[in-house]
This record gives structure tokens, C-alpha cells and sequence, in this order.
């Protein structure tokens, strides 16, 4: 993208945000509060008040003229996001605030062809209930050709080569964006998220899951590197002997020592009588909560790997921040001291401050807002026509 389309790409993103966050606003107040130049934010303004987006109302008068305030028009634009995750496909019909107004859950069958029939079909009820539909974005685990948004590879199924945006358009007929769930979750921090993060523009973000992968964003855009291959950090070497394997079977990686497996089998190292149990994540988290120590060891050791990992991003990119994303976002008191300790004691050697590191600031829907976030990402880059 060239500079000026990026810059104006990125105005466009500061404008919606702000209006979204503090309507009704008026032009004067985002201008004070963003620094953008009054006549930037009109021009901004009376491209999404042409696209239907956003609209004026009289404010009340403090003695002159009433102020003209801006509120956004959510439902003038819908999108359905899919997030095909490793045990569940989440999908939602949401408006560009990210409002879920519809939504439906299934088990994600390790055939992909079975999959692709099961998201059409929920796609189809979607359109039939639901008005100004007008894109469909996808997030998968795995590798996506920016390009030709074919799905390389997900190791978890071991699908490759799957045209899922060409053969998901053709059949529903709507325009399709897929990418990588870090990227997708990066995105959606950009688009939905909260203050924190508000105006910052290069930040990375860690998806922590069964495996770990990274959203890299620079300039409000997603990192993607040659064939979609950035930010698989998650197969960096971190040390030997992790508790678990990645997902290609090296014991050395960033995954095989920050992942929610490798949590898991921390914790079931220290309690042999759960050896054999199918104890999740999620349960691991509820019982460090409930004051199981084996379970806060287990998060916080889990935290330290993290923040070596986090460490050396940092000192390659210095980005403004990094956001963690996924179920262990819910366990931010039990391990964010330990995280802050290992980053402060590791940027020692760049004599910089360490980056500031935050827990999403969405919450359980990170992956899900992510998917929503491509169709909003699509609609206001200059590259694509809207
Ligand atoms: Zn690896």
C-alpha cells in the first residue's frame, strides 16, 4: 500500500473507532482527541456518511447554534465471520462494531470438505435471515496465501491446498477473506478493541492455543511476509527439553514451551493423579484460580517461557505493545506479574524499557472478531474497491 493510501487507511480506522467508542461525537471532539487536522476529519467523516456508515444528529444547544454529533449506523453493514478453530467452528452474523446479533457453534469435523458443507449451510440461514450482508471473513490455525487466500496449511488436520475463500464465494456468492487466526485476532484489536490499544499501530500479537502463533502489525496493517509465512514465531528456539512437542515435533520451539499443552503437561507432571485425565486448559485455569498451587505453578512457569519469547520479539521489532490473546488471557492476574519479571529481566541487554504487554481486549471472542475484522479490513482498505 502506498504511504498516503496507508495513512488515509489508517485516519479511516482512528475516525470509526473514536465515533464507535464515544457517540454521539462531533467532528471538533475527534479532531482535539486524535490530533488529526479538522479538515482530514471532515473529509473522513463525509466518506463514511456517503457510504451509509456513520450519521448526524442535533446535540444540545449551550445557549447557540446545537452542535452536529456524529452516531455510527451499525446495521448498515453485516458481516459473518467464521472461526474454524481446532474443536469448535464459531459463526456470527455482527455488525462493524462487532455486535453479535446471531451466532452458531459446531463440532469442526477433521474432514474439511464435511466442514466447508456445515459453513455453507449455516451461511445460508445467515443471508436468509439477515440483511446488508456483506462479506463473509474466515480465520483458520494455520497457514494462508495472502494472495490467493488458499489455505496452505493446518497442521492440526493436516489440510493443505484448500481454495477455501474461491470455494466458499462461488457457492454463497458473497465476497470471502480468510486468513491466519493471529493475524485475524491482530486485526480485531485494531478494529474493536478498547482504549489500550487504541492508538497504537505496531504492536504484536500472541495467540496462545493448542500451539502459539503471532499477528505481527505494522502501520495499522497485518505483517505477512513472502507467502503469508510471518509470524510463526512460535517455531523459534526457545531451549531443549520442552514438556511437550510442537506441532512438528521439535521439543526446542517457542510452542513446545509456551502452549496450552505445554501448561497442561506442566501441571500434570506435578500431579500424577491426573495423568491419564482429559483435564482442559480452561480447567487448569479454573483450579489455579480455586487456589490449587500445582495449577499456578503450572500458568506461572508457563508465563516465564512466555515472556522469554515475548522478549526476543521485542528486542528484533520494538513494537509500541504486545497483546496476549486466547484462554490464557483469563488467567492475566495469575501470570501477568511473572511475565512483567522475565521481560524486565531480559531487556536489560538493550538497555530499553521493556514493551508494555497487555491481555486482549476482547476477551473470549478474540478469534471470533478477528474473522468480523477481514470483512471491515476488506471494506476500508483502498487496495480492494468497497
Ligand atoms: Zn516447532
Amino acid at each position: 500500500m502506498a504511504r498516503a493510501d496507508t495513512i488515509r487507511y489508517i485516519n479511516r480506522q482512528i475516525v470509526l473507532n473514536y465515533v464507535r467508542e464515544k457517540e454521539p461525537i462531533s467532528r471538533a471532539e475527534i479532531s482535539h482527541e486524535t490530533a488529526l487536522q479538522r479538515s482530514t476529519v471532515s473529509l473522513i467523516v463525509d466518506e463514511l456518511k456517503t457510504r451509509g456508515l456513520i450519521y448526524e444528529v442535533e446535540g444540545e444547544s449551550t445557549g447557540g447554534r446545537p452542535p452536529t454529533l456524529l452516531r455510527l449506523r451499525a446495521g448498515a453493514c453485516m458481516a459473518i465471520g467464521v472461526d474454524i478453530a481446532t474443536a469448535h467452528t464459531t459463526m456470527a452474523v455482527a455488525d462493524l462494531v462487532g455486535r453479535v446479533v446471531d451466532k452458531e457453534v459446531f463440532e469442526t469435523d477433521p474432514d474439511m470438505t464435511a466442514t466447508l458443507r456445515k459453513v455453507v449451510s449455516v451461511v445460508q440461514r445467515f443471508v436468509k435471515t439477515h440483511t446488508n450482508i456483506e462479506g463473509i471473513g474466515v480465520c483458520v490455525p494455520g497457514l494462508v496465501d495472502p494472495d490467493t487466500e488458499t489455505v496452505i496449511f493446518i497442521p492440526h488436520f493436516k489440510w493443505r491446498n484448500w481454495p477455501l475463500a474461491s470455494e466458499l464465494s462461488k457457492i454463497t456468492g458473497l465476497p470471502v477473506t480468510v486468513d491466519n487466526d493471529a493475524n485475524a485476532a491482530a486485526l480485531a484489536e485494531l478494529w474493536l478493541g478498547r482504549p489500550e490499544i487504541r492508538d497504537v499501530r505496531d504492536f504484536i500479537l500472541v495467540l496462545v492455543e493448542e500451539g502459539l502463533g503471532t499477528g505481527i502489525i505494522f502501520d495499522g496493517q497485518v505483517y505477512q511476509g513472502v507467502a503469508g509465512g510471518a509470524g510463526e514465531f512460535g517455531h523459534m528456539t526457545i531451549g531443549k527439553g520442552a514438556p511437550v512437542a510442537c506441532a512438528a515435533g521439535s521439543e526446542e520451539c517457542w510452542e513446545a514451551f509456551a502452549s496450552e499443552r505445554s501448561a497442561l503437561a506442566r501441571y500434570k507432571q506435578r500431579r500424577s493423579d491426573l495423568a491419564d485425565s482429559h483435564i482442559t486448559f480452561l480447567q487448569l485455569i479454573e483450579n489455579a484460580f480455586a487456589d490449587d498451587e500445582d495449577a499456578k505453578e503450572a500458568l506461572i512457569e508457563t508465563a516465564h517461557y512466555l515472556g522469554l519469547g515475548i522478549s526476543n520479539l521485542t528486542k528484533g521489532l520494538s513494537p509500541e505493545a504486545v497483546i496476549l490473546a486466547g484462554d490464557i488471557a483469563r488467567a492475566w492476574p495469575l501470570i501477568s506479574s511473572e511475565l512483567r519479571r522475565t521481560l524486565a529481566a531480559s531487556s536489560i541487554c538493550s538497555g530499553l524499557p521493556s514493551t508494555p504487554v497487555f491481555a486482549s481486549t476482547l476477551g473470549d471472542h478474540t478469534r471470533l472478531m478477528g474473522a468480523l475484522s477481514l470483512v471491515l479490513t476488506r471494506k476500508f482498505s483502498p487496495v480492494v474497491p468497497a
